[in-house]
């Protein structure tokens, strides 16, 4: 081994879902939106030209901050925003998890909380689940450097009440709580009702899901005045020219185009609620849902199989070769028109292997 290779930093890196570029498959691995943003939102993307491409964007992204604030009644110093979640809940464990106590999260949610925790070698706990997949407060109740939720929980789609959530960040209040709410918008409650009760809570939330812009990068934070002072801090310490400024548009147009981004998610709820009954139809089970996909098993099918055969059937979906969640499949929600040809393949396939 050269000396140089003895010093690089090891990392067990997070496998994103896979982006093929055949067009004529049906996507329902990575979460994604199957409708398009807002025509204003294109709109806003279409006007950035000329000099907008050759001059740094805001550093302090403004119009997007400001779009968020009056959006959600809090102060342009409570937000924060990066480039995805994935960027701003970086940020935040590399700024509040620096004790030597170890930071908790759950044995199944989203898997880059721990390659976060690895990465910036944060020690780390992971509760068990409850056999039904819930969170228990208890688990939480504990010595800890940090907490980290995902509310709905990933892959396991399960939204847990506001009350459970603000005994754990109650409890809790020398260390800071994330609450990441990815997908809080397909009928959670989000716990930014309790941002002005505490002042250890941080609430991320993404433009990827509920706003149809996965592709644009668009994530943020809320929080004390404090916290998202301190994120800053470190965000200007490391690069802080983070997002484009066409996604700072598309953002703010996002956030004014109210009416579509109810639209949107009440379509994919109620395509959700169709998929269920249907599912359980043909005897697959899966945990009561409040995200835009479906973490689903059936006792007659082997999971792995099923992924491999809607595949050559060009239906992605996404299957975690791990304990325990090797046995589902995780299954966005995508159009109607996609549901159907889904459940008509699932129950092709159950037909096939009876
Ligand atoms: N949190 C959870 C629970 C997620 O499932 C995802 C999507 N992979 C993210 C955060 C990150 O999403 P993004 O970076 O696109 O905002």
């Amino acid at each position: 081994m050269r000396e140089w290779e003895k010093h690089i930093r090891k990392v067990e890196p997070y496998t994103p879902g896979e982006q093929p570029l055949e067009k004529d498959i049906i996507k329902l691995n990575t979460n994604e939106n199957p409708y398009p943003p807002a025509p204003e939102v294109i709109k806003a993307g279409r006007e950035i030209s000329g000099e907008m491409f050759s001059r740094y964007p805001d550093p302090e992204a403004g119009i997007l901050v400001e779009a968020l604030a009056e959006r959600y009644h809090l102060s342009r110093e409570e937000i924060f925003t990066g480039v995805g979640s994935d960027d701003v809940l970086g940020m935040a464990f590399l700024t509040f998890f620096n004790s030597d106590k170890p930071i908790l999260f759950p044995e199944i949610t989203y898997s880059f909380y721990e390659v976060w925790a690895d990465l910036f070698q944060i020690p780390y706990k992971r509760p068990k689940l409850s056999d039904d997949f819930r969170i228990e407060a208890k688990d939480y109740k504990v010595e800890n450097g940090g907490v980290v939720l995902a509310n709905p929980n990933a892959p396991t789609s399960i939204w847990e009440p506001l009350e459970k959530i603000e005994e754990i960040v109650k409890y809790n209040q020398d260390s800071i709580v994330i609450i990441d709410e990815a997908y809080i918008d397909f009928g959670g409650q989000s716990a930014a009702a309790l941002l002005s009760k505490y002042d250890n809570l941080l609430v991320v939330q993404t433009f990827s899901k509920s706003r149809s812009l996965a592709g644009m990068r668009i994530g943020f934070a809320m929080g004390n005045r404090r916290l998202i002072q301190a994120m800053n801090g470190v965000k200007y310490s490391y690069n802080s020219y983070t997002m484009s400024q066409a996604a700072l548009a598309m953002g703010a147009a996002s956030i004014k185009a109210e009416e579509y981004f109810r639209e949107t998610t009440k379509k994919i709820i109620e395509v959700r609620e169709w998929t269920k009954k249907e599912l359980l139809r043909l005897g697959f089970s899966f945990p009561d849902s409040m995200t835009n996909f479906l973490f689903i098993t059936h006792k007659a099918v082997e999971a792995e199989k099923l992924f491999c055969w809607l595949r050559e059937q060009k239906i992605f979906v996404r299957y975690f070769k791990k304990p325990i969640l090797e046995d589902y499949l995780r299954v966005t929600i995508g159009t109607k028109k996609d549901m159907e040809l889904f459940v008509q393949k699932a129950e092709e396939y159950l037909d096939l292997t009876k």
